[in-house]
């Protein structure tokens, strides 16, 4: 009789990192690091929905190229009106849904003294209200179906830092990190693993701004231990980790990938 211990070791341990036939589902899949980590899931063997506003063609481009099939959802995830189209047209396409990363974020940088309502309200909105109701949506299929899921939220150096001139983020950020836990604690026993990845200082449209501005830039170079911007790729890893079987007895912790920022 096979004990609940009872384990054997993977032949070959790149099988553990394997996303073979997994399908996975990517928001803010257009750009940046949600366009990096389909990639790289792609590269991984597994089923591509994109999820974004805006044409993803780039990235299926990528992505079929590395052999994946593509699935392409535009969507607005300022609400949550999308989320059950877009949980029933991946099962449509591919028969279930296996691993969802809550990428798309945006970032509004003022003040806090000049901070709006409306501008608190859409932030809040696309980087936590709809990353929870987009992971119920997905559990729930996930449990119905009884199989595995991975739930990888994206969070940031400000889900522990306060930052400057990002009062919403912040808050949303470090809303991220506390959902995880929550999410884990209720969903582990379901086979849903629920973590997250703390991108540090990272190239891409979300930090031209700050990357733009000299003084701002040295700054933060000078403060990240390995001395340069991540980009996508770096992420490319810790993503893969948390979607494959290599991460089964991971669950509701967030990894930064920061160069070395938090250890300042
Ligand atoms: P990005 O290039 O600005 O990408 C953000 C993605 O989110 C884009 O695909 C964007 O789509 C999408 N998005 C925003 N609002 C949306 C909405 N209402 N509906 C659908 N999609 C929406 O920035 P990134 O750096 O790759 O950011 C990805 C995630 O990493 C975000 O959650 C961000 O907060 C987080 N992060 C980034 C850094 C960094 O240094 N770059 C650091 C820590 C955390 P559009 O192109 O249509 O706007």
């Amino acid at each position: 009789m096979k004990g609940a211990y009872e384990f054997s070791y993977e032949d070959n341990m790149m099988d553990m990192f394997s996303l073979k036939g997994k399908t996975a589902i990517v928001t803010g899949a257009n750009t940046g690091l949600g366009q990096g980590i389909c990639v790289a899931y792609a590269k991984m063997g597994a089923n591509i929905v994109a999820v974004a506003r805006r044409s993803c063609d780039e990235t299926k481009a990528l992505c079929e190229d590395a052999g994946a099939k593509f699935l392409e959802i535009r969507a607005d995830l300022s609400s949550t009106e999308p989320i059950n189209m877009i949980i029933s047209e991946a099962i449509k396409t591919f028969g279930q849904v296996d691993i969802l990363v809550n990428n798309a974020g945006i970032i509004k940088r003022n003040d806090a003294i000049d901070v709006t309502e409306e501008d608190w309200d859409s932030v809040i909105d696309v980087n936590q209200k709809v990353v929870f109701f987009l992971s119920q949506a997905f559990a729930k299929a996930c449990i119905n179906n009884k199989n595995k899921g991975k739930i990888i939220n994206i969070a940031s150096m400000l889900s522990y830092q306060g930052g400057i001139r990002v009062p919403a983020y912040c808050a949303s950020k470090s809303a991220i990190i506390g959902l995880t836990r929550a999410l884990c604690n209720e969903w582990a026993s379901k086979g849903i693993n629920v973590n997250g990845i703390a991108p540090g200082y990272m190239a891409t449209n979300n930090t031209t701004q700050i990357r733009e501005d000299q003084s701002r830039n040295d700054a933060i170079l000078e403060r990240i231990p390995q001395g340069r911007w991540g980009t996508p790729e770096d992420l490319q890893g810790a993503a893969v980790f948390l979607a494959s079987n290599a991460s089964d007895y991971v669950n509701g912790f967030t990894i930064a990938v920061d160069g070395g920022w938090l250890a300042r």
